[in-house]
C-alpha cells in the first residue's frame, strides 16, 4: 500500500510538472508583476491585475524587499511583518492570487547574484506568461535594480544549468516594464494602455490596505501629514484626491495615443489607465499576441 502510494505521488507530481512545462493550460494566462517594495505592484499594476483577476486569469504580485525601511517612526521586522499583512490584505481586495515578500531589506537592494536566482524561481515557479517589472531608470535605487535584475532573469529564466533547483521554462515570458516619469536615458514609451476605469476603485481598495504607507510614511516625506483624515471613508477620499494623479491614473499625450490604438473611439471615454512598456528582452510580441496576453484590449 505504501509503495502504491508513492507510485501514486511519483506519477502525480510527474504529470503536474508535465502540465506545468509544456504550458498544458486550463486557458488561464499566468501574470507575475516584481516590484521592490510592497505596494509597487498596487501602484503600478493594481487595476489592470484586478482586470486580470476578474476575468478568471492567475494573477502574482512579488514584492523583493520586505519594506522594512519604509516608515519614519518604525522599522526592522515589525515593519515587515506589518506591511506583508498589508499587502496580503491589498491582494484580496484586488482579487489577485498572491502576493509573496522576499526577505531582501528595504533600501539595501543590490543586483547580487542570490537575488538574481530569488527571481528566476519566482518567474519559473509561476509558469509566467507575461512579467512586469520597473524599468532600470528610477530615482529609488531599489526601483532601479530590481528592474535591473528582472531583465538579468529575462533570458536565463529559459537556461536549463541556471539556478538548476528550478525546471527551466520552455518558452520565454514577454517582459513588460511599469509606467514611470523619468527621462534619461530615454522616456518611458507607453506601448500598451489598459482602461482601468471598470476597477479603479479596487486599485484604490488595495492603496488603502497599505495604511503603513499612504496614510503614514508617504505623508510624512511630503511634508502632508498633518493632512490626513481620520475617518476610514474621508481617508479613501483624500487618497484618490492626494496620490490618485501620481499612480498611474494620469494620462498623458503619448499615452492617449496608445489608448487610441487599442481601443479606437472609445478611447477618449477613458479617465483612469495604466500603461506599459515592452522590454527588448524575452519575447518579442506583435500586436495579436498582446490581444491574446491583454484579452481585455479585445
Ligand atoms: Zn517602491
Amino acid at each position: 500500500m505504501k509503495q502504491l502510494l508513492v507510485v501514486t505521488s511519483i506519477l502525480f507530481s510527474t504529470i503536474l510538472s508535465f502540465a506545468q512545462s509544456s504550458g498544458m493550460d486550463d486557458g488561464k494566462l499566468r501574470i507575475i508583476a516584481i516590484g521592490a517594495h510592497p505596494d509597487d505592484c498596487d501602484a503600478k499594476f493594481g487595476g489592470t491585475a484586478a482586470l486580470f483577476a476578474e476575468m478568471g486569469h492567475a494573477v502574482k504580485f512579488v514584492s523583493v524587499t520586505n519594506g522594512d525601511a519604509g516608515h519614519q517612526t518604525e522599522g526592522g521586522g515589525a515593519l515587515a511583518k506589518r506591511r506583508r499583512a498589508e499587502a496580503r490584505e491589498s491582494a484580496r481586495r484586488l482579487g489577485i492570487d498572491e502576493y509573496v515578500t522576499l526577505d531582501n531589506h528595504d533600501a539595501e537592494l543590490v543586483p547580487s547574484l542570490e537575488v538574481r536566482h530569488q527571481i528566476i524561481r519566482q518567474i519559473r515557479n509561476w509558469n509566467a506568461d507575461v512579467v512586469l517589472s520597473p524599468r532600470p531608470n528610477d530615482y529609488h535605487p531599489d526601483h532601479r535594480y530590481t528592474g535591473e535584475l528582472v531583465q538579468d532573469a529575462a533570458y536565463l529564466v529559459i537556461v536549463p544549468n541556471v539556478t538548476p533547483d528550478t525546471p527551466p521554462l520552455t518558452k520565454n515570458p514577454i517582459f513588460l516594464y511599469f509606467s514611470d516619469r523619468f527621462q534619461r536615458p530615454n522616456p518611458f514609451r507607453p506601448d500598451i494602455a489598459v482602461a482601468i476605469d471598470k476597477t479603479v476603485d479596487k486599485k484604490m481598495a488595495g492603496l488603502d490596505a497599505h495604511v503603513s504607507q499612504f496614510y503614514e510614511w508617504m505623508p510624512w516625506t511630503v511634508g502632508k501629514d498633518g493632512e490626513v483624515p481620520e475617518g476610514a471613508e474621508d481617508r479613501k477620499k483624500w487618497l484618490k484626491k492626494v496620490f490618485g494623479a501620481f499612480q498611474g491614473s494620469s494620462i498623458s499625450d503619448e499615452h492617449r495615443k496608445s489608448l487610441e490604438k487599442w481601443y479606437g473611439k472609445k478611447a477618449k471615454d477613458v479617465k483612469f489607465s495604466e500603461a506599459f512598456e515592452v522590454c527588448e528582452y524575452g519575447k518579442q510580441p506583435n500586436d495579436e499576441e498582446i490581444r491574446r496576453l491583454f484579452p481585455m484590449l479585445k
